[in-house]
């Protein structure tokens, strides 16, 4: 690996005035379990290393009436164990559960799992179908986007130079949601997915026709994506009026990925299919 100098700003003002003077030479660090491997890999080589893990307060998930304001360097680990995200986003603390290990998990961060943009990131699907919202601090402004427009394509993020991620927004699901995430791949640890699939329903009573859909599909397209003409098909209808193989057709047809050593582009389409339908019979039994 290439020699680098490592910094340790204490401040958000800090870290991005850091990364806007030490320009392209400079990545940020959290967990660094996808950087330092691409680094061992020669696939990256900054000369500069910046840890967001030191800045003050970056680290912390705070619950209001709202929602969860989930800093960028929260250890997955901590989401997992975390009480309130278990009884009200379920889907999120199970999405990190799946990821690598528990050493894995203590070290990455939320942050750096979606900056890192792989298109199988497992904390992306979930946080998509909760309508998360980024906040990105640069070194002169504060912006906000919703999570769906911060993928730009494969290991590609809306940050600009010098602007770090400081936070996710995500906000209460209505009373009711359900949700599920629902992880494929060929072992059942240490494996990034084949296919990820997040759902959101939410069933209107006491009549039970579905008054909220949201599909977010992980791994099958350049980057993490909302299957937005499949949530269409369940808006107004009871269960037993859902076209579920008409659903499982399209949210395939939504689906754009490629074939690569962990599987071909057919066999996605097909476990989009799958693992669609599966994700809302599983929820439908709460309608
Ligand atoms: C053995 C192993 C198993 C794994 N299994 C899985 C898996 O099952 N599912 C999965 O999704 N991933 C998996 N991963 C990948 C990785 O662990 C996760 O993506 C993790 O969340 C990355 O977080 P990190 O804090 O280590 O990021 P880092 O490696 O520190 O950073 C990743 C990228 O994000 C950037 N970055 C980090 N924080 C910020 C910030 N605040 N603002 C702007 N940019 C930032 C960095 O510059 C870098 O480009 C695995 C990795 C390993 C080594």
């Amino acid at each position: 690996m290439k020699q680098f100098h490592y910094h340790e700003p204490k401040t958000v003002e800090e870290a991005c005035l850091m990364m806007a003077e030490l320009g392209d030479n400079a990545k940020l660090i959290a967990g660094g379990t996808d950087l330092v491997v691409q680094m061992n890999r020669g696939a990256k080589a900054p000369s500069h290393v910046v840890s967001v893990k030191t800045i003050q307060g970056l680290d912390s998930i705070i619950e209001n009436e709202e929602g969860f304001r989930i800093g960028a360097a929260t250890l997955l680990a901590d989401i997992s164990d975390h009480k309130g995200m278990q009884s009200k986003l379920p889907m999120l603390c199970s999405a990190a559960r799946s990821i690598g290990s528990a050493q894995v998990r203590n070290l990455s961060t939320v942050g750096g799992n979606i900056c890192n943009a792989a298109p199988s990131a497992d904390m992306a699907p979930g946080l998509l179908a909760l309508n998360a919202i980024v906040t990105i601090a640069g070194h002169e402004n504060l912006r906000t986007l919703p999570l769906e427009e911060f993928f730009v394509g494969p290991g590609i993020v809306n940050l600009e130079k010098g602007e770090i991620l400081t936070e996710i927004f995500v906000p209460t699901p209505t009373s009711g949601t359900q949700q599920v995430y629902l992880k494929h791949g060929p072992r059942r640890a240490m494996d990034c997915a084949v296919v990820g699939v997040a759902v959101t329903l939410l069933f209107e009573q006491p009549t039970g026709r579905c008054q909220q859909a949201r599909i977010a599909l992980g791994a099958v397209g350049p980057t993490p994506l909302r299957a937005k003409m499949t949530e269409k098909l369940l808006v107004g209808k009871t269960f037993n009026e859902f076209p579920l193989d008409r659903i499982a057709e399209l949210a395939a047809q939504e689906a754009s990925p490629i074939s690569d050593v962990r599987a071909s582009a057919d066999y996605r389409c097909e476990m989009v299919s799958t693992f669609t339908k599966r994700a809302i019979v599983q929820l439908a039994s709460f309608a």
